[in-house]
């Protein structure tokens, strides 16, 4: 964690160059404001999103908020003093920032929600996002398969973990993977040996790691003894690597139990080295590359007058409006595929994984 820290530092010293010089062509500036340093994800597409903006002739202001709230909504505030044209927000809460969001229409700067549905407010202008409802499906959908639940097979014994409930994103993946799950819950086939079901009992707030790993411990010590746990629903690395961190205190790994299947999100360096040490199962890969260049693209368009490209009018309703969105499609990423799709694309380098 502390060398994670120290990478992102680095990095972010090294980007001061991105408050960029002025350019030629200069079409204004735009606040990025990015919910935490702490998960590799979100400085990776900041970093993405600001040379994609240069190359449009904007200035990118990006900002990182550390998980917390008012940090947020100052670092926003700052942005609107400084005159920004747009503002792209990955929300910590995404029912918080109404207020501010008013303001900033006030002073006609257009909000892209990103990522994180902007919650509680009309003044959203657009989505850029994955298919978060799919994310769940790919995670269920790789349980099902690697306990090879055939007619009449089980009880296989899962446990259910959710995100944070502060972030919309969370009940698309756990409504997601539970479209899938739900069926062989009902016939018995999976039993979840604590009983904790529905995003009430299982989010972890702020994504926490060591709230996943206390719960994970708890739940092992209460509720399993002898039995065998096959797997869990993790849904994002950073919680995965410290539930499989507690099924490992518990007896479970090499040596020991068998590790159940542990899903993830991500695709984040820890995890991926867990999967070829074959601890993790999976993880959910989003090409987040990708989102910051459809996000640079959809800033400059409504910068422009021109209308965004999107492809869904229905899904993202923020209890104020249906945000009009730009989903893009996740994969699972494996043993079988890490290589194709991290390494062979250039998100990560070979030599990382040696
Ligand atoms: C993102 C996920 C991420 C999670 C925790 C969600 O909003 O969509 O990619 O795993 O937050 O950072």
């Amino acid at each position: 964690m502390i060398a994670m820290r120290k990478f992102m530092i680095g990095l972010l010293v090294g980007m001061s160059c991105w408050v960029s010089p002025l350019w030629a062509q200069d079409k204004g500036s735009v606040g990025i404001s990015m919910p935490t340093l702490a998960s590799q994800r979100w400085v990776v597409e900041g970093l993405a999103m600001t040379r994609y903006l240069d190359k449009l002739g904007y200035r990118p202001d990006l900002q990182f908020a550390n998980d917390d709230v008012a940090l947020q909504i100052s670092q926003l505030e700052g942005m609107l003093k400084k005159g920004v044209k747009a503002l792209v927000i990955g929300a910590i809460d995404g029912t918080q920032l109404a207020p501010i969001l008013k303001k900033a229409a006030d002073q006609h700067v257009k909000i892209i929600s990103y990522d994180r549905l902007l919650r509680g407010s009309v003044h959203v202008d657009y989505y850029a996002t994955f298919d978060n409802f799919q994310v769940g499906v790919l995670q269920a959908t790789d349980i099902v398969k690697r306990l090879k639940i055939a007619p009449g097979k089980g009880p296989f014994r899962i446990e259910l973990f959710g995100g944070s409930a502060d972030d919309n994103n969370a009940f698309f993946f756990y409504d997601g993977a539970m479209s899938i799950l739900k069926p062989y819950l009902d016939r018995g086939q999976l039993v979840i040996g604590s009983g904790q079901t529905g995003m009430d009992n299982v989010a972890t707030l702020r994504w926490s790691g060591s709230l996943a790993k206390t719960r994970m411990a708890n739940i092992l010590g209460r509720h399993y003894g002898k039995q065998h746990l096959d797997a869990v629903l993790s849904p994002y690395d950073g919680m995965s690597i410290e539930i499989i961190a507690a099924l490992k205190n518990a007896g479970y790994g090499p040596g020991g139990f068998p590790m159940p299947v542990v899903t993830g999100q991500d695709a984040e360096m820890a995890s991926v080295r867990s999967i070829i040490r074959n601890e993790q199962a999976s993880t959910i890969f989003k090409d987040t590359r990708n989102l910051a260049e459809v996000t640079a693209t959809m800033v400059d368009a409504v910068l422009t007058g021109k209308k965004p490209k999107i492809n869904d009018e229905k899904t993202y309703n923020n209890g104020e409006k249906i945000v009009p969105a730009f989903l893009l499609p996740p994969v699972t990423v494996d043993l079988s595929n890490w290589r194709a799709l991290l390494v062979d694309t250039g998100y990560y380098k070979a030599n990382q994984f040696r």
